[in-house]
């Protein structure tokens, strides 16, 4: 691959496990509003969390990727209904959201992350394209980047290619000489390709082989990036 010039890179499931931090955070967010909150927390649970959340994103489809304000809506919608006051409502929205957020950034990046990343940006200018609100920067693994694109910041997450567009314009690349890497194949491996730009698929969860041909490289773990490209 000796055209690349620059790698963008998923984040949620590609440099590290997604799910089970979410549910860490939930756990701890829910935890905190119980301890403040009580009164209107008896029947709170994340499924009860996640249905009000769908109504919202019902109601409001044009923000369903600005997961911060639509968390916090959600909050706020949860202790009105329970009989909260507006400014009450907002304020523990606000700050159940900011214990949820902070927890939310405590991910363990999948092992040779740092390792592979380091390797990589010695040679090329890397940079982060999210649907996710993960502050990369912040963490440790976000020196090897130049910048971090988060969908809430865009009209509309990937797929849509506004990010990459961005991105291209940003590292001053074309789209043959950029490669996107990343775990799924509608949002990462389909928007990148639709705009000319190369992907690499990671396949860490073992999905059946067929769907490889969507992307131009697959692999199973980050560090095999090293020996494709370098
Ligand atoms: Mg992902």
């Amino acid at each position: 691959m000796t055209t690349v010039q620059a790698i963008t890179f998923d984040l949620d499931n590609t440099l590290w496990e997604t799910d089970n931090s979410i549910l860490k955070a939930e756990a701890k967010m829910k935890k905190y509003l119980e301890s403040v909150a009580p009164q209107w927390m008896t029947d709170f649970s994340i499924e009860s969390f996640q249905k009000t959340r769908a109504s919202i994103v019902r109601e409001r489809p044009e923000i369903a990727h600005k997961l911060g304000e639509i968390r916090k809506l959600t909050l706020q919608h949860w202790f009105l209904q329970k009989g909260a006051q507006n400014i009450e409502a907002s304020r523990l929205a606000k700050e159940g959201f900011e214990v949820f957020y902070s927890e939310r950034q405590d991910v363990k990046p999948y092992p040779g992350t740092d390792e592979t990343l380091e390797i990589l940006a010695r040679k090329f200018p890397l940079a982060v394209i999210t649907n996710g609100n993960a502050d990369v920067l912040s963490m440790p693994i976000g020196r090897h980047f130049q910048f971090a694109l988060m969908a809430q910041d865009f009209h509309s997450p990937k797929p849509d290619p506004v990010m990459f567009e961005e991105a291209l314009k940003r590292l001053q690349c074309k789209p043959e000489e950029c490669l996107h890497v990343g775990d799924d194949l509608d949002h990462d491996v389909g928007g990148a390709s639709k705009l000319g730009i190369k992907t690499v698929w990671i396949n860490n969860k073992n999905q059946p082989t067929q769907y490889k041909s969507q992307a131009d490289y697959s692999i199973k773990t980050l560090p095999e990036l090293v020996t494709l490209i370098i």
